[in-house]
């Protein structure tokens, strides 16, 4: 039987998740749900300066809020446990160790002082076969000296030793073979000794490796890596069960220039974060798209798309068509533009097909805040009516403040154009009409309205233009009579005979 597909989200807690990374995690858990495998959340957090508090928390809650549901992780636990790599140190030690006493790393002493004088010294330096026989390491010096200098408490690092001219394959499901010469390679640090704890490459591979990961899938940023992580995994002697590596496209500029970032959404006003997030340290708050008004399956469906499609032209897909259409062959190589306008259109899309009576829940706070006091089948029938006018749920309003509260005061503009010489008396007219309906449905209204238009000879035009601006106070709004059949009766009439009272033209 084939082995069972484990996936990993490994973030490093530095900040609130990007939303790059999210995509990362997406594909992740696609790849895992469509083969039945595991999904799990690693918290690589070796780099113990760039820990920021409240970044595991915020992934957490962030991929959750999106449906991305881990099967093991810090959170849940699991038969792999723990999760997050500062409780792993004592793990660690052990593989340092090994790949020392195998030759394939040693130990060096060279001080950040000394490495900077190298540098100043010697254009392009790096630590590699061309020049570690020069510095200060186990293997420039003999085994008595370097216990010794370990003995009397000084610090070292473990570094990599990478052999040069040796070609390392990358074998990539997303790119194919991807070759390095080693020698660009430099005697990667696996450890430190003066915080006892592997940096992430090591770390990484030990636990790709222990946690039995099949597929490693992240971001393009990481390839780089990859050649170091091949030749770690035959340093240990792991080929056997190496992982497949699947490094995604890169989300670009929303005008392909360069990787998206940060300042990008500052510049074009859009969230580059899935949740609002708060800087511990400045107090800066960045939006994030659940603040912003996105509903998650709109987000699934617009990142899905960033990087990979299912091969045609389908664009709307919940989750579970995403796993089953999912697959890595399908990645792009090459980046994908960030398409804010794109994201838009998903959330228009999505609050079309959620049902009305969960568009009006969103909707209800909104309201309330509003003053507005109605019950929710209410709000349910007016975001039946306007909901095809809006991308978001906090734009309803502009779009339907009218079925809830009349009009305080009537466009200018839209008087001076529509409220005509007689519209004033064409209006009483039609509150006489409204008064003798007893069916005061929207069909059943217009009937009535229109004949007795006809019957008149007026404009249909000029009437109905004056009858909106009297109920909504401008020239917008869904179809008229579904808004007076929504509004009432009552309420009809005493907003045509205020507006009778009040317009002046
Ligand atoms: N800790 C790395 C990150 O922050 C993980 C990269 C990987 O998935 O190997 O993205």
């Amino acid at each position: 039987m084939a082995q069972k597909v484990r996936v990993r989200f490994a973030p490093s807690p530095t900040g609130p998740l990007h939303i790059g990374g999210v995509r990362t995690a997406l594909y992740n858990y696609l790849f895992a749900k469509k083969h039945g495998g595991d999904f799990v959340l690693r918290i690589e957090d070796t780099d113990s300066q760039r820990f920021v508090p409240g970044a595991e928390e915020y992934i957490i809650e962030s991929l959750t809020w999106l449906g991305l549901q881990f099967d093991e992780g810090t959170h849940l636990g699991g038969a792999y446990a723990p999760y997050r790599q500062s409780d792993r140190k004592e793990i660690y030690r052990k593989y340092v160790d090994m790949l020392v006493e195998k030759g394939a790393a040693y130990i060096a002493f060279d001080t950040p002082q000394e490495l900077e004088a190298k540098r100043a010294a010697v254009p392009n330096f790096q630590y590699d076969a061309s020049t570690r026989g020069e510095m200060r390491n186990s293997l420039t010096m003999d085994k008595e000296e370097v216990k010794n200098l370990i003995d009397a408490g000084n610090q070292y690092v473990v570094r990599f030793r990478i052999e040069a001219e040796q070609e390392v394959t990358v074998n990539d499901v997303i790119r194919g073979e991807v070759k390095y010469n080693s020698s660009v390679l430099d005697d990667k640090v696996l450890y430190k000794s003066a915080d006892n704890l592997p940096t992430y490459h090591l770390a990484n591979i030990v636990d790709d490796h222990l946690m039995e990961i099949t597929h490693v899938i992240r971001g393009e940023e990481w390839l780089p890596s990859a050649p170091l992580h091949v030749l770690l995994y035959k340093a240990f002697g792991w080929e056997e069960t190496m992982p497949q590596f699947a490094h995604l496209p890169l989300l670009l500029k929303p005008e392909g220039n360069g990787k998206l970032s940060k300042r990008d959404g500052d510049r074009l006003g859009f969230p580059v974060f899935p949740l609002e997030w708060k800087d511990p340290k400045t107090g800066e708050i960045s939006s994030g798209y659940r603040e912003s008004g996105y509903l998650p399956e709109a987000v699934i469906n617009f990142l899905a798309l960033l990087g990979w499609n299912p091969g045609n032209d389908q664009e709307i897909m919940s989750m579970d068509e995403l796993i089953q259409l999912f697959s890595l062959e399908k990645c792009s190589k090459s980046g994908a533009k960030f398409d804010y306008e794109k994201g838009k259109w998903f959330n228009h899309q999505y609050i079309q097909l959620r049902p009305d009576s969960e568009i009006a829940n969103i909707y209800y706070p909104i309201l309330e805040e509003k003053g507005v006091d109605v019950n929710i089948g209410y709000v349910e029938t007016v975001v039946g009516l306007v909901k095809e006018r809006v991308s978001f749920v906090k734009e309803l309003w502009d779009q339907s403040s009218f079925f809830f509260i009349a009009p305080t005061s009537y466009d200018e503009k839209v008087v001076k154009k529509r409220w005509k010489e007689d519209s004033p008396a064409q209006m009483t007219e039609l509150v006489e009409v409204l008064k003798g309906i007893e069916d005061f449905s929207s069909h059943n209204q217009e009937e009535i309205v229109k004949a007795w238009i006809e019957s008149k000879g007026y404009h249909l035009g000029n009437v109905m233009n004056a009858f909106r601006l009297a109920i909504v106070g401008e020239s917008k709004g869904p179809h008229m009579f579904d808004i007076t059949a929504v509004i009432g009766k009552d309420e009809t009439i005493a907003r045509l005979e205020k507006a009778v009272k009040e317009i002046k033209n």
